[in-house]
C-alpha cells in the first residue's frame, strides 16, 4: 500500500492543495497532527483532510489548544494571537472534528504514529541524537512516525553498535526501512528547515520504503490572507524562506 504522510498542515490550504495533488494516488493519508495554527486557512483544511478517505489523523499541540484542550501559557504571544482568531473563525464541525482526534500513541500496522514524540505525544520535540535515543525505549515497533519538529529528517538506531544517528534525506530519495528508525516527514504548511517548499512522505508497507518529498507552491496569496486576517506578520514573511 501506498501510504501518504503528512504533519503541520497548520492552515495553510494552498501547500495542503499541492501536497495531495503531487502526492497523486494512495491507499491512505496518514495525518500526523497540527491542522491549524499560524495559518489563514483552519476550516478549509480541516474540511479537505475529513473528505479523504482512509484517514487517520492525530492531534498535535495547536489543535489541542484551539479546541480548549490545553492551556495557552506555553505559546507565545504571536502564537496565541493565531490561536484565538483561529478559535473565533472555527466552525462548529471542524472544532468537534478536532476534538475527537486522539492524543496519544497510535500504532498502525507496523508502524507507531505520534506527533510529538513516544514519551511526551503532543508536546516533546525531537531535534538531536540524544531525544531520540530516549524515545527509541518509549515505543515497541520497528519504526515511529513523527512530525511537530517541522524538520524533513529520521533518526536511526543501530543496535549491534547502539548509536543513534541523525538523517537529513534527499527528497526524492528512496530510504529503504531498517529497524528501528524515527522518521519525519517534515512539514506541509510551515517548513523550517531554510526549504520553503512544501514537505511530506510516501510510506510503502509492502516495499518497506520511505520517500521524503517536496513540493512547490505560491505562498505569497497565502502571506496575503495571513494580513489581511490581521495575524501576526512573522507567520507571513517565515513561509517565503522556511523557518
Ligand atoms: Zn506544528
Amino acid at each position: 500500500m501506498r501510504i501518504l504522510v503528512i504533519s503541520d498542515i497548520h492552515a495553510n490550504y494552498d501547500a495542503l492543495e499541492a501536497v495531495l495533488k503531487d502526492a497523486g494516488e494512495v491507499d491512505e493519508t496518514w495525518c500526523l497532527g497540527d491542522i491549524v495554527g499560524y495559518g489563514p486557512d483552519p476550516n478549509v483544511c480541516v474540511e479537505t483532510l475529513r473528505e479523504l478517505p482512509n484517514l487517520t489523523c492525530l492531534m498535535g499541540n495547536h489543535d489541542a489548544a484551539v479546541t480548549g484542550n490545553m492551556l495557552w501559557d506555553s505559546f507565545n504571544g504571536e502564537a496565541r494571537r493565531s490561536l484565538d482568531w483561529q478559535q473565533r473563525v472555527l466552525m462548529a464541525r471542524n472544532m468537534e472534528f478536532l476534538r475527537s482526534l486522539p492524543n496519544t500513541l497510535q500504532v498502525r500496522k507496523r508502524v507507531s504514529l505520534v506527533h510529538g514524540s513516544p514519551r511526551d505525544p503532543v508536546w516533546e520535540y525531537i531535534l538531536n541524537t540524544l531525544t531520540a535515543r530516549l524515545n527509541f525505549e518509549a515505543f515497541e515497533t520497528d519504526w515511529c512516525f513523527v512530525g511537530h519538529s517541522h524538520i524533513q529528517c529520521f533518526f536511526h538506531l543501530n543496535e549491534t553498535k547502539n548509536r543513534v544517528s541523525l538523517n537529513i534525506p534527499h527528497p526524492g530519495e528512496r530510504i529503504t526501512l531498517e529497524p528501528r528508525m524515527i522518521l519525519n516527514p517534515g512539514s506541509v504548511g510551515q517548513p523550517r528547515d531554510r526549504d520553503p517548499r512544501a514537505a511530506y512522505a510516501i510510506y510503502d508497507d509492502e516495499a518497506c520504503t520511505w520517500e521524503p518529498r517536496r513540493v512547490e507552491y505560491d505562498w505569497k496569496p497565502v502571506q496575503q490572507r495571513i494580513r489581511e486576517a490581521g495575524l501576526p506578520e512573522k507567520h507571513a514573511a517565515r513561509l517565503a524562506e522556511g523557518w
